[in-house]
């Protein structure tokens, strides 16, 4: 367990020193405004569709470490895939912080993103790293704001 602590810190100092797709896409398609109050999270995802297909995805904003990891790993994670794929991997990474989805003994998508799983251990931070997916998926219906309270 501490080789993944390990391993869940090191992930995430890196994404939050260097988050991946931290830009405005001019533009875009869709975009949504996440925020959650309790920790002052706050992020806005932009999304260029092709069609069904996630061509770019990014995001802006300001938040705790593990926010921003999130988010920088849900672009990478989320681009180039379809709406469908998109939202599997939502309800997958959902269903993991909040313990009720084991991606050690289940078959998922989530690749390295199980490493969030280790949030499970800091409930308050759950909506922290979720926050990114459900503004993502709110973008995806056409809502323009979602927040966690
Ligand atoms: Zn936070």
């Amino acid at each position: 367990m501490s080789e993944l602590s390990d391993l869940y810190q090191e992930v995430i100092l890196d994404h939050n020193k260097n988050p991946r797709n931290f830009r405005e896409i001019e533009n875009a398609d869709k975009h949504a405004d996440g925020n959650n109050p309790l920790c002052g999270d706050q992020l806005k995802v932009f999304l260029s569709m092709e069609g069904d297909t996630v061509k770019d995805v990014s995001f802006l904003g300001s938040g705790c470490a593990i926010s921003k990891a999130s988010a920088s790993m849900m672009t990478q994670a989320v681009k180039g895939k379809t709406r469908k794929e998109a939202e599997t991997l939502f309800d997958e990474f959902h269903r993991m912080v909040l313990g009720e989805l084991d991606p050690e003994s289940e078959d998922t998508h989530l690749g390295k993103l199980k490493i969030f799983a280790g949030v499970l251990e800091f409930p308050a931070r759950v909506k922290c790293a979720s926050l990114s997916w459900h503004t993502m998926h709110a973008a995806l219906e056409g809502e323009e704001e979602i927040s966690t309270e």
